[in-house]
């Protein structure tokens, strides 16, 4: 399967510098094997000039698409005509410099295909975009079937239009010029896959990817206005597609959009003394939620529809938000929900013959139980009433001492969630010391397991309650503290070894001593860790969403194994 990954237009130097950030990580992570991106925007938001492709290159892009605004610099006319890795609109009269189609080598030996068009409606004239299609896909038929296609065009219907045009012979045919992604990701009947608009890469707090008061005046006034990239809101939106080599037919198509943490990259580079790396989890949340959604996608396709069962007793207000939290995210991955929300003082009994029911209907895949259960039911035996293999939170005991046997299972969503995010952010463990502060099923205890294991090879030691006042001295003997006690702020600086990195997995809801809006915290006193710690994870916004893809994740991989489709 040939990995290609097309990036939507680069909004001068914000967007370039959202791909160096986030492209070389991305593509080796995504296991890319050709990059394509449109670069018309590329320099300070018009055109594209040699420096700025070079930036583009060296960012990890393989190929480079234009559009109506290719020409606005003038260093575009030789440089079109020079650089083979540069692709520019194909229906504009003969004798204009560059190509509009060319073949590209990916990384895995794999010919592609890459053609780029202008659209008519309401763009600049152009020639037919559907004949010469037509002209492009042909010629590079006889090459290969591997063919990706940028329309770069203003309507929905006239993009639209090109792909039904073209489905079964081409691979990929995404949309840019509008900046905004569109929703629309699908495979169409005979294999190509379709986006209409890949959105942009750059500053989303804009107009389209410019300041926005800039673009707002020239709105009101109508006046000429000198409109510069945004800088606020860094995102990258591309779109990846899995296409079958030997026929160029599209077998997953899914669009991305990441965001990206200009400090938190900043620190990383600089190493700056002002704080503590920041261990962000929307990066990696977001690429558990890429992998979750393409295997999902891949299910679909084969006629399996993926279903979790959210089980809940009474409703404490807390588990309300995780429930719609973790519901939300298996809508967006092509998950089926089934919410089944008992009442407060249903008994044991009741909630396990639901969750057997559970169990034991083919059609549900996954079974989570919200804890804690409203009194008098007791979690334990609901818990060990889920059937193993729909266990996706890893907490039957059949799960728990799979983990700690090194077999295959289910692993606890936050634990398995935190080892993600340290795997994201490069962080070292082999041979270090990690201290887990905490020694529940749900976190401490299966963290320990996940540390220790070969392929993590870290010493680990967990402490708890009775541990004594020695624990801060074990504490600060840590190269990795993870604190998952419930108890705010109590790991503060001189609990930590300097340098060390900190996993804070508490979450708690302080309100402030003079009243107003309450505000999340953890079992890290942040303040004053971050300048002794190297790296550490913000509350909110560190192993909070970890989890919740952690548990997608699993759901999926429940669907896959019960369907014979394991990978
Ligand atoms: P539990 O209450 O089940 O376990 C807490 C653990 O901390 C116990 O092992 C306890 O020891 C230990 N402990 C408590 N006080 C101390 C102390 N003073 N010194 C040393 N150890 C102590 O909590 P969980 O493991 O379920 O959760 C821990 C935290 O993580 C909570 O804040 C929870 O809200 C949060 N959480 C966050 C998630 C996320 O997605 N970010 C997901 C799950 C939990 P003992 O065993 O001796 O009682």
């Amino acid at each position: 399967m040939t990995h290609l990954l097309f990036i939507a237009d680069v909004i001068g130097s914000p967007g370039r510098e959202v791909l160096k950030g986030l492209l070389p990580e991305l593509r080796q992570r995504l296991g890319v094997h050709l990059v394509v991106c449109n670069c018309e925007n590329s320099a300070a938001g018009f055109g594209v000039t040699r420096e700025v492709a070079k930036d583009l290159f060296q960012a990890g892009c393989d190929v480079l698409t234009g559009g109506n605004h290719l020409w606005d610099k003038k260093d575009a006319m030789d440089y079109l005509a020079e650089e083979p890795r540069l692709v520019r609109p194909a229906n504009l009269p003969p004798g204009t410099p560059g190509e509009g189609w060319r073949v590209m080598r990916a990384s895995n030996g794999v010919a592609v295909g890459v053609v780029n068009l202008l659209g008519r409606v309401f763009m600049r004239e152009a020639d037919d975009p559907f004949r010469a299609a037509d002209a492009a896909v042909t010629a590079l038929r006889a090459q290969t079937p591997v063919i990706l296609v940028d329309f770069h065009a203003e309507t929905t219907a006239e993009k639209i239009a090109l792909g039904w045009h073209l489905d079964g012979r081409a691979s990929l045919v995404v949309g840019t010029h509008t900046h905004v992604q569109t929703a629309d990701d699908r495979i169409l009947p005979g294999g190509t896959a379709f986006l209409c608009d890949a959105g942009m890469t750059g500053g989303f707090d804009s107009v389209i990817g410019m300041d926005r008061k800039g673009a707002l005046r020239r709105f009101l006034t109508q006046l000429p206005e000198r409109l510069t990239p945004a800088e606020g809101d860094l995102r990258l939106n591309a779109v990846l597609v899995h296409v079958d080599e030997s026929t160029g037919r599209a077998t997953a198509i899914q669009r991305l959009q990441i965001p990206y943490d200009k400090a938190a990259a900043s620190h990383r580079r600089t190493g700056a003394d002002t704080g503590a790396r920041l261990l962000t989890g929307a990066e990696p949340a977001d690429a558990v939620a890429i992998e979750a959604r393409m295997r999902a996608h891949a299910l679909l396709e084969a006629g399996v529809t993926p279903k979790l069962a959210l089980v809940s007793v009474g409703d404490d207000p807390a588990s309300q938000v995780y429930l719609r939290k973790k519901g939300e995210a298996c809508a967006e991955a092509g998950i089926e929900v089934l919410r089944v929300g008992l009442p407060a003082g249903t008994s044991t009994a009741d909630v396990v013959a639901r969750v057997r029911a559970l169990g034991a209907d083919p059609g549900v895949h996954g079974i989570l139980v919200q804890l804690p259960l409203a009194p008098p039911a007791d979690g334990q035996p609901v818990l060990e009433a889920i059937p193993p293999h729909k266990d996706v939170d890893g907490f039957h005991p059949e799960n728990a001492g799979r983990l700690a046997l090194g077999l295959p299972g289910f692993v606890p969503a936050t634990p398995y969630g935190v080892l993600r995010l340290l795997q994201h952010h490069g962080i070292p463990l082999a041979g270090r010391h990690a201290v887990v502060l905490g020694r529940s099923h749900i976190v401490g205890r299966p963290m320990a397991t996940l540390l220790s294991a070969k392929g993590c090879d870290m010493t680990v030691t967990i402490g708890h309650s009775a541990s004594g006042p020695d624990l801060q001295r074990l504490a600060r003997d840590a190269d990795l503290l993870v604190a998952a006690v419930g108890r705010p702020h109590m790991v503060t600086a001189d609990w930590v070894k300097p340098g060390a990195v900190v996993v804070d997995v508490g979450i708690h809801r302080l309100a402030p001593a003079g009243g107003g809006k309450s505000r999340l915290t953890g079992d890290v006193d942040f303040e004053s860790v971050r300048h002794v710690a190297s790296a550490i994870t913000p509350v909110p916004g560190g192993v909070g969403p970890m989890t919740v893809a952690m548990v997608v994740l699993n759901t999926v991989i429940a669907a896959e194994r019960q369907s014979g489709r394991s990978a």
